[in-house]
């Protein structure tokens, strides 16, 4: 490599130095409203008993995951082999991935990460059971176990209390090299649903849903330890309910816009933005700019990002441009001007980056790297 060019690799900004250096498009994380979200929600859920494993996934950085962890989460959720594979080379020592796995070298690899961490998995299909528990066999160790089951997203999860219990006796037969952990009951399309009372319902059903699949599992003789759920737009209803044991937020510590458009109860406390997309102006004309960051800085699956300078939206969005639009009477915008934008969706969003740069009013404070970025596998 040609050492006289400067290094596009390393962290967009500098520790110490004032944000307005910072090159972009560029993920600032708001270091005061991320710290008055995480003690927030930790706090709520540690009053009720129940137990935070923050999901890895929403931020993919090992320094956030250690800073949860400071702040009481037990470990960490992921959805990969992969990311889970970064968490525990990072010594963190309780990784559970919340989701199915299919293939024999994600079994293989989930078997040897518990050699150096406490690893626990899910599974709605006897397939997956026999594939995780040979490679535990040959790997010589032990994988917690829990069997996920649908509480209306409609995606991965046995559907009724009676194929938990086929598959909960199936994970029992593989003892000692599988163990069942219980059941993981995630709620996903209710974090999004706009109203309160709408989550509430949710959630009123979800639980009686898994009181009947424990009570069946119990019935039988199996124990069940561990039910994990619930999310940043219903953690508080699943850690209250006296059922679930483990809350897996991701998001809470972040936010996006999308999160920002549910209603929250009176009690629940608003969770700030921590999480934003940095962009340079890099063209003006009348009542316009034109950002230097685009779709591959945000992810707009949840809508585009939205604007934090009053007065100006996000009219269109390509691949490396955002063109934003000022109402009537807004002082214009000039080349080299830095904005901010809140992502609409955060987990995809910090997906497309490398670097977060956390800063403490107007000055960096640290970088992160996304450490487990395409870690898909
Ligand atoms: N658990 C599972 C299984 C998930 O898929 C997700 C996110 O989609 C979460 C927990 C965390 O949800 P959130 O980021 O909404 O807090
Ligand atoms: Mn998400």
């Amino acid at each position: 490599m040609n050492t006289e060019l400067p290094d596009w690799r390393k962290a967009p900004g500098e520790v110490g130095s004032s944000i307005s250096s910072v090159d972009t498009p560029a993920l600032i994380i708001d270091l005061d409203a991320f710290e008055f979200n995480l003690t927030s929600v930790h706090d709520r859920v540690q009053t009720t008993g129940a137990r935070v494993r923050s999901h890895a996934k929403a931020h993919k950085s090992v320094d956030i995951a250690k800073r949860q962890i400071a702040a009481g989460a037990i470990g960490v959720c992921c959805q990969k082999a992969s990311e889970a594979q970064v968490f525990v080379e990072a010594g963190i020592h309780d990784v559970m991935i919340s989701n199915e796995i299919f293939g024999k070298s994600k079994a293989d690899r989930v078997a040897k990460l518990a050699r150096y961490a406490k690893i626990s998995i899910c599974v709605d299909a006897v397939e997956q059971i026999d594939q995780i528990a040979a490679a535990a066999q040959s790997n010589q160790t032990s994988i917690a176990v829990l069997v996920e089951l649908d509480v209306g997203q409609g995606r991965c999860g046995v559907k009724t209390p009676e194929e938990a219990l086929r598959l909960a006796r199936s994970v029992a037969s593989y003892s000692p090299h599988l163990s069942l952990a219980g059941i993981q009951a995630y709620g996903g399309s209710a974090q999004h649903f706009r109203l309160a009372e709408q989550r509430r319902a949710a959630v009123t059903a979800s639980i009686e849903k898994v009181k009947t699949t424990i009570a069946l599992l119990q019935g039988d003789g199996l124990k069940v330890s561990t039910v994990a759920g619930g999310g940043t737009g219903t953690y508080e209803l699943e850690a209250s309910s006296g059922i679930y044991t483990e809350i897996q937020t991701g998001s809470y510590v972040l936010m996006d816009a999308d999160y920002a458009r549910n209603t929250l109860a009176n009690d629940s406390p608003t969770l700030r933005h921590a999480l934003f997309g940095l962009c340079t102006v890099i063209s003006v004309s009348e009542k316009q700019a034109v950002l230097d960051g685009g779709l591959k800085a945000f992810a707009t699956d949840s809508g585009h990002p939205t604007m934090v300078l009053p007065g100006w939206s996000v009219k269109s969005i390509s691949d490396e441009h955002t063109v934003i639009v000022a109402e009537a009477d807004v002082e214009p915008l000039q080349i080299g001007d830095k904005v901010r934008l809140i992502p609409g969706h955060c987990d995809p969003t910090v997906n497309l980056h490398n670097w977060l740069i956390a800063v403490r009013g107007q000055i960096i404070e640290e970088t992160w790297p996304v450490s487990a970025r395409g870690a898909l596998f």
